[in-house]
């Protein structure tokens, strides 16, 4: 494994483990279920022999560990358990070492006969999931093989390495959109409750060779402190490991911070669990790389120099670097860290049963004691997705048999309490609140500079989905039941012979009209509020009249998505306009894929959007009279046009990154000829939506006159790192309907926008707004005053059509609830 140009494919992979399962009684292998597109997702368990006779007993020691209400319980579990490990390989596709490596790990340990591998084997069960994106391997590999001993061996696939997501697989757990997620997070909450989670990585060429735990500040006060000692066992024992074999270039507490991310080691680690990852020095794939020692660069965070340090004890010299050194790296770390699983075995149970002991009492001593969801929500199935989503995630959620107050709020039966009384206190703490970034030197560079974090500084699932979280902070008593899953409604459907109504604040209720239209049934949009039998639903309402095939369609819908059809109970009256699907585009370029684009597509798909994915030539071609509208994912300018693409690069990375060769067919852009067709599309009637950056795609190549207020400021003058911010919605503008006023978005790489003192100001509608001041909701931000009434979304004219300048993430990894209706409100019209 790891031998020079050679790639291992993930269906040879597969092939193997099953020839281990009937060799070996050392080894079970499941199939979790299937991948994206369709491939085997496997776990292998990997034991002795008589501890695959007491698996089931083993299997039960981490969730009862873990979730046990009972105080006294456990102690039983932390003499006789055996300690459950997590290892997951490769889920960043082109971090190719881990798949590569788990073969070998697998065979070393069935076949091992030394006392050492049989200690690991007796003591520990270890869970290996040999490749956490199957589809992705597959694609990386045949890219890999296609170009073997031309001038593009090695380099980067043009396209996105999963169906949807990309690198952003790393990103779904909170919300556990994707397939593979599903079954990674039912092994871990669900089934299993390891003690530890590691996965294996690569990161740059030109640092250290192996980054291994733990993490580098800053971290997360919510976290349970033993996690973090954990994390010194487990990398202090790899650290050991890696140097007595030779493997120089071994850092921790570098790079790769412990703070919150949607990332798998974060939330196990919010969870109790010890997360961790490792990080390999990348070659190209499986082609060696030659490093220069001049080249070699300190790390981000951790290691100012490339020198010895004590979390850098043995610098590597440079030289040649293999996907050998990488697959032996790894299987060294991977093997300690079983070692310390086996020898810490009682200490480790204990500590996981103490992790749970402390987060309920913290939960019965310390405020916040409870997170209650009301039923009243602005988009109650949102919530209600929230909640569901905790539940798979592991967190005990009741549901109030009756009424109870608690800090001067009556809270009514049925609100659901999220008790901060279990071992998941620290994911709650730190997803649901308000949470205001710590600045600190830690955040900073010793010049003052604040350092880009790995994921958004704001991680607040509630803002994010628009879900109401009241926070008690007394101790109190409420008649309440622990639900293993969320009800959610049942639909119906209530008619009049003067039609129906569908509360236009419902995200579902997109994919119902979607649906509707496609079946031909005419429906309608209320442009003011709609009142009916005593109940009022504000602007934006949906409206289906009454006709044939309406109450039968409508019926199919409200089972499927839990919606519920109003009576309208007089003759409408109100403001109505007929609405119809737009023929959409989706822009998608090379260069690596577009990941923002992938989530758009799934989110489409989620939502009954049928959509064209465009390229290049069809831009050039010309989109008029085929499509209505064209949505440019969020993307700089030149990942657009194809023009400027290295000195794009050399301005953002700072010549640490150059833009890597791609074979003539798989460079993309539009060029001139392709924005000119774009402008006469719009011209023509046609609706652009410009996503996050692509909003500049307006100010560059459209030259709307509109300027980006926070362009090019270096990061002490403007710094907003994934934050939510507070603004002003106009919820008078179609583009806004049924979205909460209150809504904050979510800011991240993004324009603000200013308008050029122009004659026909009327042209561009500005729909979002930030405030005078006090902007900052959750996260992090410098340079406040500098969107102080700026806007943040635009509605513009241009010809006859218009142009959509979001200067957020409005649809951000489809976790952003709150905000799609801005982004289905201008495809539905
Ligand atoms: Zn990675």
């Amino acid at each position: 494994m790891g031998a020079d140009r050679k790639l291992a494919r993930w269906d040879k992979i597969v092939e193997y483990f099953r020839l281990l399962d009937d060799a070996s009684d050392r080894i079970e292998v499941v199939e979790l279920g299937k991948s994206t597109e369709g491939n085997p997702f496997l776990l292998a368990i990997i034991t002795s022999p008589e501890n695959f006779r007491n698996l089931e007993e083993i299997r039960r020691t981490g969730p009862t560990l873990a979730y046990s209400d009972d105080l006294t319980a456990g102690e039983a579990l932390v003499k006789t358990g055996k300690a459950v490990i997590a290892m997951a390989m490769s889920i960043h596709a082109s971090e190719v070492g881990g798949t590569q490596m788990a073969p070998e790990l697998a065979y070393d340990l069935i076949t091992g006969d030394s006392p050492y591998i049989k200690r690991i084997l007796d003591e520990v069960v270890l869970l290996l999931i040999p490749c956490a994106n199957p589809d992705g391997n597959m694609m990386v590999v045949d890219w890999y093989n296609r170009w073997l001993g031309t001038e593009y061996e090695g380099g980067p696939m043009p396209w996105l390495y999963h169906k949807y997501v990309g690198h952003d697989n790393n990103r779904d757990l909170v919300l556990m959109n994707m397939s593979e997620t599903k079954m990674l997070a039912k092994l871990l909450f669900e089934d299993w409750f390891p003690l530890a989670y590691i996965d294996f990585h690569h990161y740059g060429s030109f640092g250290g060779r192996y980054y291994i735990p733990p993490f580098v500040n800053p971290t997360d006060p919510n976290v349970d402190p033993l996690v973090w000692t954990e994390q010194q066992l487990y990398g202090g024992a790899m650290m050991l490991k890696l140097e007595q074999a030779g493997k120089t270039g071994v850092e921790n507490y570098a790079g790769f911070t412990a703070e919150f991310n949607a990332a798998y080691t974060r939330v196990c680690s919010w969870h109790g669990i010890c997360g961790m990852l490792t990080e390999s020095a990348s070659a190209k794939l499986a082609s060696p790389m030659y490093v220069h020692y001049h080249q070699l660069q300190p790390a981000r965070r951790g290691r100012p120099e490339y020198r010895a340090h004590v979390n850098f004890p043995h610098p590597w010299p440079g030289g040649w670097w293999r996907l050998r050194d990488i697959v032996e790296q790894q299987k060294v770390s991977a093997l300690a860290a079983l070692e310390v699983a086996a020898n810490y075995r009682e200490t480790l149970l204990r500590n996981l049963r103490l992790k749970a002991k402390r987060g309920m009492e913290k939960g019965e001593s310390e405020s916040p004691y409870a997170l209650v969801f009301p039923p009243s929500q602005h988009d109650p199935l949102t919530a209600l997705k929230l909640l569901d989503a905790l539940r798979k995630l592991g967190v005990k959620v009741h549901r109030a048999d009756e009424e109870f107050a608690v800090d001067g709020i009556i809270h009514p039966e049925g609100s659901y309490i999220v008790f901060l009384s279990q071992i998941t206190r620290p994911y709650l703490l730190s997803t649901l609140r308000r949470r205001i970034y710590h600045d600190s030197p830690w955040a900073r560079s010793p010049e003052g500079t604040p350092i880009s974090l790995q994921d958004i500084a704001g991680y607040n699932l509630a803002e994010l989905m628009g879900a109401k979280v009241v926070e008690v902070g007394k101790p109190f008593e409420a008649s309440a039941t622990q639900v293993e899953e969320i009800p959610l409604p049942e639909g119906s459907v209530m008619g009049s012979e003067h039609g129906y109504v569908l509360d236009g604040r419902l995200n579902d209720g997109f994919k119902a009209v979607n649906d509707l239209l496609k079946e031909g049934i005419k429906v309608c949009r209320a442009d003011e509020e709609v009142r009916s039998g005593g109940a009022a639903y504000p602007r934006g309402a949906f409206y289906v009249p009454e006709q044939e095939g309406a109450a039968e369609a409508l019926g199919k819908e409200a089972g499927a998505l839990h919606l519920t059809l109003h009576p309208l109970e007089e003759a409408p009256e109100f403001e109505r306009h007929e609405v119809r699907s737009l023929r959409i585009a989706m822009y998608q370029r090379y260069y690596g894929g577009n990941t923002d684009e992938g989530w758009t597509r799934w989110l489409m798909e989620q939502y009954g959007f049928d959509y064209a994915t465009v390229r290049d030539k069809e831009i050039k071609e010309g989109l008029k009279g085929k499509y209505d509208a064209l949505i440019f994912p969020s993307d700089p300018v030149p990942m657009i046009t194809g023009e400027k693409l290295e000195e794009y690069f050399e301005k953002r990375f700072k010549g640490m990154r150059v833009f890597p060769k791609f074979p003539p067919e798989y460079r993309s852009g539009i060029g001139k000829e392709g924005v000119e067709k774009v402008k006469e599309f719009v011209e023509a009637g046609g609706t652009l939506l410009l996503l996050n950056e692509a909003s500049e795609f307006a100010i560059d190549e459209l030259k709307l006159p509109i300027i980006n207020v926070v362009k090019d400021l270096k990061p002490t003058e403007f710094f907003c790192p994934g934050s939510t911010l507070k603004v002003e919605i106009d919820t008078s503008s179609p583009l806004a309907y049924g979205v909460a006023g209150d809504t904050p978005i979510l800011f991240w790489d993004g324009p603000a926008f200013s308008i050029k003192l122009v004659d026909n100001n009327e042209d561009f509608r500005v729909v979002a707004r930030y405030p005078d001041e006090r902007i900052l909701q959750s996260g992090w931000l410098i340079g406040e005053k500098l969107l102080s009434r700026k806007a943040a979304l635009i509605d513009a004219k241009l010809g006859e059509g218009r142009v959509i300048l979001y200067g957020f993430r409005t649809q951000f990894r489809a976790q952003t609830h709150a905000t799609f209706k801005f982004l289905f409100n201008a495809l539905i019209t």
